[in-house]
């Protein structure tokens, strides 16, 4: 065995001291509300099905219906032979629910952020962000080795200001809802300034569709917008959708240049076909008024959430999103509350820099459309515990 290089110990070192050092742990059985980690079950609060789809019976059959009919693998990139019947259905299904004229599947979030900014901005086309975006939104402009500015997260008039200082046009980009914090950017008044300056607008709505706005749309039908006000949209299918992978909705002319353009499309194989299969049940469901029904039953949770929360001493977020954070401060005290809730029998992960800013380590508290009113009374119980005797 070669021996480890010693700069790998002492970064793992450095992580270690200041309790930083991040693990997977392995759960026992599906993505669901009562979650077996180790051998002791919990009530788990921090994972991104918010509509409890992960699991749902209408999807497992969604997925072996389209495994009997397609196979499990895509064999190749959708450019060469893997862009399958399914694959198209979704694609279709999602630009009509939309109102796009084109969408395009990409494997995973990461890598349609990846793909979009790297084909799209440049070296003289620069990037324009909200200071919290998601990691893969920044590094597709490293990708795109393309100017990266941000400015002061959902402020109008520092994007305005940014994009007025920055000269020649490019590609503002921002999350809908934001992973970490749950609050929602301002679509429609960052969509004129777009306008106004001619640049390109993005948004990432990973944590917003299926969610929020008229028949789960997301941030875009909060904010009254379309495919000509937000030209590029991006989508992820590992949260709300119970699945995995992602996709970009646009228009034909776009659509066509990241075909030819955006390398981490071009160089991959196509998602599952039974993934695609198993989406569009997800997108089907949630359509419809079951998917409503979650919908509301998440919107109760949330209300019940904060109305509780909001009597203990800590600070709630500005979030009326399922993603609810209590920020603890310090990174060896967010794993200490984390621990003391873990011994009540309720999962939920500390984050910690550089997920989030130093100094704002906290439980990223994420409530679901699975979770019975009971779990939402014990989680809301526990934390009184926990964050009372914290003081
Ligand atoms: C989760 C997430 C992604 C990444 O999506 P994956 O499909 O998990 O790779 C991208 N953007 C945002 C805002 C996210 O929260």
């Amino acid at each position: 065995m070669p021996s480890t290089p010693a700069w790998v110990e002492a970064a793992l070192n450095e992580r270690r001291q200041q309790s930083l050092l991040r693990q997977t742990v392995t759960l026992a059985g599906p993505q669901a509300p009562s979650a077996t980690f180790g051998n002791r079950q919990y009530k788990a609060f921090c994972s991104n099905d918010y509509l409890g789809l992960a699991n749902h019976p209408v999807l497992i059959k969604g997925l072996n219906d389209a495994a009997e009919q397609y196979g499990v693998g895509g064999g190749s990139s959708h450019l060469v032979c893997g862009h399958l019947a399914p694959h198209q259905a979704l694609e279709e299904a999602l630009a009509e629910w939309l109102g796009y004229e084109r969408v395009m599947l990409f494997s995973t979030g990461y890598m349609a952020n990846l793909g979009v900014i790297s084909a799209l901005a440049a070296k003289d086309r620069p990037v324009a962000q909200d200071k919290l975006n998601h990691a893969s939104l920044l590094d597709g402009a490293v990708l795109a080795q393309a100017p990266l500015r941000r400015y002061l997260h959902c402020d109008v008039a520092s994007a305005d200001k940014l994009l007025a200082k920055l000269g020649s046009s490019g590609l503002l980009v921002t999350d809908g809802v934001f992973s970490m914090d749950g609050d929602l950017a301002p679509l429609a008044a960052l969509s004129s300034v777009a306008a106004k300056r001619d640049w390109l607008f993005m948004v990432d709505d990973a944590h917003g569709l299926g969610c929020v706005g008229t028949q789960g749309r997301g941030s875009l039908a909060l904010e009254g917008l379309n495919a000509d006000s937000l030209p590029i949209l991006v989508g992820t299918f590992g949260k709300a959708f119970g699945t995995s992978g992602a996709f970009v909705a646009t228009s034909h002319s776009i659509a066509d240049y990241l075909t030819q353009f955006a390398r981490p499309y071009v160089y991959t194989t196509a998602m599952s076909p039974a993934i695609a299969g198993a989406t569009l049940t997800a997108l089907n469901l949630i359509q419809s008024s079951e998917g409503q029904a979650r919908r509301e039953k998440l919107a109760r949770h949330i209300a019940y959430f904060r109305q509780r929360v909001g009597q203990l001493p800590v600070k709630l977020m500005a979030s009326n999103t399922a993603i609810q954070p209590i920020v603890i401060g310090e990174s060896h005290t967010a794993i200490k509350v984390s621990d003391a809730l873990k011994s009540l029998g309720i999962w939920c992960t500390a984050i910690r820099p550089p997920t989030v800013p130093v100094g704002s380590a906290r439980l990223r508290i994420t409530l679901s459309a699975s979770h019975t009113d009971d779990d939402l009374v014990f989680l809301c119980d526990s934390l009184e515990c926990v964050l009372t005797s914290l003081q």
